[in-house]
């Protein structure tokens, strides 16, 4: 423990890997600490059955940016992945987003114009000058049959609260697409990383010391004490002793399963949109890479209620959160030795391909400066 490293970096994860393997590219020392048992963060991947499951949700890899898209590439072969969910409404089946294939489902049209035509009809019966909650908002913009099939339910699971007791805010606009594309990201480049993301950030991390099990803050002034910068890519209000109270999330709940077929659902995400259906959907993992081994892989994915202790997911981007976020982040600017980064340290829910954009951008600052 003499040693003196340039950068301690808190967090194995996307940001932190990034962040690290552009230092020690740079000829600095850097030593990267996780809380957890593994590398990588919420874009872990563990084989089980020989198939990646990915252990925080669904990660799909798309960006429209091409210097990020090469920059992964350099640590994975990427494969041909293409986003394509559909939607489950008791046993009946929709292709998302909201497209031709949707729309000739649900009521027989088959242009663009009659699906445009029977939407604009499904909005004018039921429009509200000023919707008032999130129901009355999706009614405006997409009518009634798609709200309650494909949006109420999931919804209310989501959040769980009832459609007409959220803010109207949440939807501003529901993408819908008259062609008969099902690809779900509007991205040039899409893909999952062969062989997983785990091994994606291992060659990131290649050569680099990491500490698992170490959490930062349980002894933080003898991990400052080793370094000359920290970068810290754990929850910011934490970091600040919830001084100024506490950062909300929503928080997800896995039910992990082998199942003795090769088969489950035929795709890899299938969104559960009724109310009645307690998880919102399922991942059937060997999907993502177009597997075929004889078992495979499925996690029932539940919304939770979050509370400090939880795992936090999703960043609550309401008034009073983000109020109370700007005043943890003016204490970060008097930490001058520390770096803020990544969905945790800047309270805020971030692609994949964000965070490798703002690590780099970040990194080659801080280099720059050095
Ligand atoms: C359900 C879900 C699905 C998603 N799907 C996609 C997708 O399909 N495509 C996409 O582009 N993005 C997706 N994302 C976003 C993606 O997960 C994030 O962009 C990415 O994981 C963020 O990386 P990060 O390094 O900022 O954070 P993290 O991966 O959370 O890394 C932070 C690390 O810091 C560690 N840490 C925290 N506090 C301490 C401490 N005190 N001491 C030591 N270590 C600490 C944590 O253990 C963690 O490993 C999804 C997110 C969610 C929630």
């Amino acid at each position: 423990m003499n040693a003196k490293y340039d950068f301690l970096i808190v967090g194995a994860g996307l940001y932190g890997a990034v962040f690290a393997h552009e230092v020690k590219k740079a000829g600095k020392t850097c030593l990267i600490i996780d809380k957890r048992s593994h590398i990588a963060g919420n874009i872990f991947t563990k084989k089980m059955e020989d198939i990646q499951v990915h252990q925080y949700g669904a990660h799909i890899f798309h960006t429209n940016n091409k210097e990020v898209w090469e920059y992964v590439n350099q640590f994975a072969e990427f494969n041909r992945y293409t986003n394509s969910p559909v939607a489950n409404y008791q046993g009946e089946i929709y292709n998302l987003p909201f497209n031709m294939n949707t729309f000739n489902k649900m009521w027989g049209v088959v242009t663009p114009d009659e699906a445009k035509k029977k939407i604009e009809q499904q909005r004018r019966a039921n429009y509200v000058e000023h919707p008032q909650n999130l129901e009355e908002q999706a009614i405006n913009l997409v009518g009634i049959d798609i709200y309650e099939k494909l949006i109420r339910g999931y919804t209310e699971k989501q959040w769980g609260r009832p459609c007409n007791e959220l803010p109207a805010f949440i939807i501003r606009r529901l993408p819908v697409r008259f062609t008969y594309d099902n690809n779900y990201f509007n991205a040039k480049y899409q893909g999952i990383p062969i062989g997983g993301y785990t091994a994606m950030v291992e060659r990131m991390i290649e050569g680099i010391e990491v500490k698992l099990n170490t959490d930062y803050l349980v002894e933080k002034s003898k991990w400052d004490s080793i370094a000359d910068k920290v970068v810290y890519t754990g929850p910011v209000d934490a970091y600040f002793d919830y001084k100024l109270g506490v950062l909300q999330y929503r928080s997800l709940r896995f039910e992990t399963e082998v199942l003795n077929i090769p088969n489950f659902q035929g795709n890899a995400v299938v969104n559960y949109t009724d109310r009645e259906t307690p998880y919102t959907r399922i991942i059937e993992h060997k999907h993502f890479e177009f597997g075929t081994q004889p078992k495979t892989v499925i996690s029932r994915e539940y919304s939770a209620e979050w509370k400090l202790g939880d795992e936090p997911y999703y960043p609550v981007n309401d008034k009073l959160n983000s109020a109370l976020y700007q005043k943890y982040k003016a204490l970060t600017e008097t930490e001058h030795n520390v770096i803020f980064g990544g969905r945790l340290g800047e309270y805020k829910y971030y692609d994949m391909d964000n965070v490798v954009e703002f690590a780099l951008q970040k990194v080659r600052d801080v280099l720059g400066n050095m």
